[in-house]
């Protein structure tokens, strides 16, 4: 009985919020052979990265065969990627430990963020921006990683690698934090 009613508070503490359950959001499992490695303990998940990427070698510069060409080339991945239309794609799990932060930093002093993160593409290059089906699936992506995993950070690539990387290219951060927010 206690622990009926114990359990049930925790249900109840973590789902308050109106975000999409993770098993309704349409994630399609695309597994890369490349760009992570497997770690054997489980690993601290405490920050969410996100990413530019487009396709610079072909001439659709959205088309994702071609930016997942490009990540093979130099052995990189995020674990999720989200195309034009606001497709999630999983590249790598979560447990896997993605190549896609590079030389960085959290605010906490953690260093080599893949280590502790997650990352996640969002398609676009530097002259566009985010679509808002982008935006709406990122969100909701989000909410579910961080009804999973304890969550202290949710940073830009160039957050974490100042002066060295210059994305999320374009990213409303106002909007969607205000979007995070809502939630
Ligand atoms: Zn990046």
């Amino acid at each position: 009985m206690f622990l009926t009613i114990f359990f049930s508070l925790l249900i109840i503490g973590s789902s308050g919020k109106s975000s999409v359950p993770c098993q309704e959001l349409k994630i399609k499992d695309h597994f890369v052979s490349w760009g992570h490695e497997k770690v054997s303990q489980p690993r601290e998940i405490k920050a969410i990265i996100i990413h530019s990427s487009y396709n610079a070698l072909g001439p659709d510069s959205f088309g994702i065969n071609g930016i997942l060409d490009e990540y093979k080339q130099i052995n990189v991945s995020p674990h999720y990627i989200i195309d034009r239309d606001g497709k999630i794609f999983r590249l790598v799990d979560d447990q896997d430990v993605a190549y896609h932060a590079g030389k960085s930093r959290l605010p906490d002093g953690t260093i080599n963020v893949n280590n502790s993160s997650i990352g996640i593409e969002v398609i676009n290059t530097e002259h566009d921006s985010p679509t808002e089906e982008q935006y709406t699936s990122l969100l909701n992506l989000i909410e579910c990683l961080k009804n999973k995993y304890p969550i202290k950070y949710i940073l830009g690539h160039n957050d974490i690698a100042p002066g060295r990387k210059s994305d999320p290219w374009n990213f409303d951060w106002k909007k969607f934090n205000v979007m995070l927010e809502d939630q």
